[in-house]
């Protein structure tokens, strides 16, 4: 398959390798200077679309996708699909989809979860929103560069599954941390912690499969003094992007909030950029009641 792939960046680099690898003609283009392996370079986001059979797009955010949508749709030949895999805001993503169906063009908004580590392994979970036959196209694409496809729905449906995954994903992070603070205060051993909840009512992924305390459970970046992993700023990103999405459809989310809250404070004023999204932990253990 002929395929344009704009946004080759930490993610979208080594997923663009992958389709190259499994014998696609990838063509990519990318605002910085890089070169990914099996993958020929354009000099524009037009450029690389014109003649693919797929265009896909792993881009920042909202504003930026449909920046480079306005530069591809119009070269995009019939019938030809976009996928965009960046996790953007849901109004973005059906936006995008409209401009496209305008042009009788297929849209998936196909946001991911697995991080840098699936995106390189090609263990990646797609979150797919957009019609049957949009979906079909993409689900080969989905099987090169990940294990598992869901289509959600119609489009921003992908966006949807994925904001609300992760405002799951940075309560609990907060709540986990936020225990493992007041465990040590009460003299409770950390380990002792872990052996209970992992096996109790209050497990979940946060704690058994990426605990934020150093020395505790399966590795993860708490083992690694915190380096990312899952940065804190980009956890902010996915709790700004679902607390917009509850705004506009007057959804009431107070921990969701809360938790966007603490994620700015840790980001922007704690010295939290950079570190791991589980550094929350070291933030609540300096801190008191007061
Ligand atoms: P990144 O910053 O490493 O890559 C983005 C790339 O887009 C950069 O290389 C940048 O130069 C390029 N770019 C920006 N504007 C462009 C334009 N107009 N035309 C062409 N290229 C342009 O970010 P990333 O970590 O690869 O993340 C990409 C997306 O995936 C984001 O939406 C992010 O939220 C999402 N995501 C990231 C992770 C992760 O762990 N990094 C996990 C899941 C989802």
């Amino acid at each position: 398959m002929k395929i344009g792939f704009i946004g080759l960046g930490n993610m979208g680099g080594p997923m663009a390798a992958n389709l190259a690898r499994a014998g696609h003609e990838v063509t990519g283009f990318d605002m910085a200077d890089v070169a990914i392996d099996g993958v020929a370079m354009a000099a524009s986001g037009a450029e690389a679309a014109t003649g693919a059979d797929v265009v896909i797009t792993m881009l920042p955010n909202g504003q930026i996708l449909r920046a480079v949508a306005d530069q591809v749709l119009p070269v995009m030949a019939a019938g030809a699909t976009l996928v965009d895999c960046s996790t953007v805001d849901v109004e973005s993503a059906r936006a995008v989809a409209g401009q496209a169906a305008e042009k009788a063009l297929l849209f998936v908004d196909a946001p991911v979860s697995g991080g840098i580590g699936g995106a390189a392994g090609g263990t990646l979970t797609f979150m797919a929103g957009g019609s049957a036959d949009a979906f079909a196209v993409a689900d080969p694409l989905f099987d090169v560069m990940g294990q598992k496809a869901v289509h959600c729905g119609a489009a921003g449906a992908g966006q949807s599954a994925k904001i609300c995954n992760n405002m799951i994903l940075g309560v609990t992070m907060v709540a986990t941390c936020e225990a493992f603070a007041l465990a040590d205060k009460l003299g409770l051993d950390r380990q002792k912690m872990f052996d209970v909840v992992s096996t109790s009512s209050g497990y979940s992924w946060t704690m058994n499969a990426y605990c934020p305390a150093p020395g505790v459970g399966p590795q993860s970046p708490a083992d690694n003094d915190y380096q990312p992993g899952f940065a804190a700023e980009l956890m902010l990103k996915d709790l700004r992007l679902s607390q917009q999405a509850a705004e506009s459809a007057d959804a009431d989310t107070p921990m969701g909030q809360l938790a966007q809250a603490l994620y700015a404070q840790f980001v922007e004023n704690e010295g939290g950029q950079g570190m791991d999204f589980s550094a929350m932990l070291p933030r609540f253990e300096k801190r008191s009641r007061s």
